[in-house]
């Protein structure tokens, strides 16, 4: 590429030619993309796609001799603003249409599963906001054309030296930007390649996966199971995320994080066996929840796995709902979608999704009310996984106020100010999933209809470090912190036989799965006596961890 710098031409009047007509231009363009960016994305990504579309524009400012090359430029420039124009304009379409994010298992899902028949559907309902977004965008691509003609060779300008270190330092902050993989990502030309990478592999992986579910219920049904009591019946299982137990007042914690579950336990007596040492085996969420669907077995020598939970309720006759306030397709796929209704109520994918708990309620409310006769309700929450700040309604942290015993213990132990910043926030979490988890309770208790079989159990799917054993705040491995969850179970027939005694023994997660199959009352071949925790036959093993555990009993 031939370009032509006058260095020997006189020095222009400031600002005439430096600030002249390629400088408001590349303003003008950064005008047009910035506007469909603040459409589409929020907060600091606004100010990142900004830094991201710089460098190109910053080349209209270079005079330019060859009118191909110049041509070639033009068309470079209105391409890369068009990019950013068309990046925001689908996001800001799909936020506005179903508060979703483009990378969001509802999109992806849809768009994967879109045949050419549905997307016309899905055209002919939807074409008049498509027609303004078009006619905005069109309008946008004309003007972008129009400005990006850029300094010409003729001009025979010298930009003057301050333009000249302007023009570095915009550079250079431009190339840490893209030498940062976090915010290369976001770059609408990476970010689409990769969404469209996401979509073949989530077609190819589903492929397998709808096989492994019809696997998973026709083995359910080899099995044969039967539900041994008569009578309707209505088993809820809520399932969190990221609770450690030594946070919840109702396992001794010396701030009130769980007032009504609290009270809950007082007027319920029996009926409630918190179990006081449970234990996940798993410190992420994936793996822990095959275990705890799939009865805590491996696969067996030919690799089949194991009978999936609601494969076998199904089998037997129940209706089975998932509902979760998670957005991950892995899960969907792999337990969700054996539901025979699922309710994802969260939109947005990562840690960053702020959707509250509490959306669900609604969902558990319309199940309860629902007329079959035997009902298995699964609710997902994210509970108190990281960030914690958004697991709570914002301002709603009744423990940052003041100093107390935790924050000095804490300080005691040399935890730094940014962990007991994380405490707060945790437990902040833990109030607000105590008043979610406990209208779970009221509901399952309390909707539809009367006088009929119910129970309720409550889980984390693992733990969470939170300044406990090291001063760090996440997910744990490597800490007993990471492993130390609630369960408890409550059921309105009778008391297990000896619940005081079996609130004391220890419990895994993954052999959740046998006391929910008796909570169902299922029955089938293949059953592994002495897992039920709650059944007088328990005989505990303990489970191997990546770490020591002093005593699964204290
Ligand atoms: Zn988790």
């Amino acid at each position: 590429m031939r370009t032509s710098l006058d260095f020997a031409g006189r020095r222009p009047p400031w600002p005439e030619r430096t600030l002249g007509s390629p400088w408001a231009a590349v303003a003008a363009l950064s005008g047009i993309a910035g506007l469909f960016i603040l459409l589409g994305h929020d907060g600091r990504r606004v100010a990142q796609m900004l830094v991201l579309l710089l460098p190109l524009l910053c080349w209209l400012a270079w005079p330019l001799r060859s009118p191909a090359v110049r041509c070639l430029r033009r068309a470079a420039v209105s391409l890369w603003v068009m990019a950013f124009a068309l990046d925001g304009a689908a996001r800001a379409y799909l936020l506005e249409a179903y508060q979703a994010a483009p990378d969001g298992a509802l999109v992806l899902g849809a768009a994967a599963n879109s045949n050419p028949r549905e997307a016309g559907e899905y055209l002919a309902m939807h074409w008049r906001t498509g027609l303004l977004w078009c006619l905005a965008l069109l309008a946008a691509g004309v003007c972008a054309w129009r400005l990006a003609r850029g300094a010409d060779g003729r001009a025979r300008a010298r930009p003057s030296r301050g333009a000249v270190f302007l023009l570095a330092g915009v550079l250079l902050v431009c190339a840490a930007a893209y030498a940062s993989k976090p915010w290369r990502r976001l770059h609408p030309m990476v970010f689409w390649t990769g969404w469209a990478q996401s979509i073949q592999a989530l077609r190819a992986g589903w492929a397998d996966e709808q096989r492994e579910r019809e696997a998973a219920l026709a083995r359910a049904r080899t099995a044969a199971p039967v539900i041994t009591r008569d009578g309707p019946s209505t088993v809820v299982l809520v399932v969190t995320d990221s609770i450690n137990r030594d946070n919840l007042a109702l396992y001794g914690y010396r701030r009130a994080t769980t007032p009504r579950l609290v009270a809950y336990h007082r007027q319920q007596g029996d009926r409630m066996v918190v179990l006081r040492n449970a234990w996940s085996v798993d410190a992420s969420t994936l793996p822990a929840l095959r275990n705890m669907f799939g009865f805590g077995q491996p696969a067996d020598d030919g690799g089949t796995p194991p009978q999936h939970l609601l494969a076998l309720a199904r089998a037997a006759g129940y209706k089975v709902w998932w509902m979760s306030n998670h957005d991950d397709i892995a899960i969907e796929q792999q337990h969700a979608r054996l539901a025979d209704v699922v309710d994802l109520v969260n939109r947005t994918p990562g840690r960053a999704s702020a959707s509250l708990d509490g959306e669900l309620l609604d969902c558990v409310q319309e199940a309860l009310e629902d007329p079959a006769e035997r009902k298995f309700i699964v609710v997902h929450l994210l509970g108190a996984h990281p960030h914690y700040s958004l697991r709570f309604p914002a301002g709603n942290n009744p423990f940052d106020d003041h100093p107390d015993m935790v924050e000095a213990q804490l300080i005691e132990e040399g935890r730094s100010a940014w962990v007991r910043r994380f405490r707060q926030e945790y437990d902040a979490a833990l109030l607000y999933h105590d008043f979610v988890v406990s209208e779970t309770l009221q509901l399952t208790r309390t909707a539809g209809r009367s006088n009929e079989y119910r129970a309720w159990m409550y889980l984390s799917d693992h733990g969470q470090e939170v300044g406990h054993g090291t001063d760090r705040a996440g997910h744990s491995p490597a800490t007993e912190s990471g492993y130390r969850i609630p369960a408890m179970v409550w059921r309105n027939d009778r008391p297990p036989a000896a619940s005081a005694e079996a609130a004391l023994r220890p419990f895994r997660a993954d052999w959740t799965g046998w006391t929910l199959a008796d909570l169902l009352h299922l029955r089938w071949d293949g059953q592994h006596p002495g897992r039920d925790v709650l059944a007088d036959d328990y005989r505990w093993e303990p489970p191997v961890l990546p770490l020591r555990v002093r005593s699964f009993t204290d």
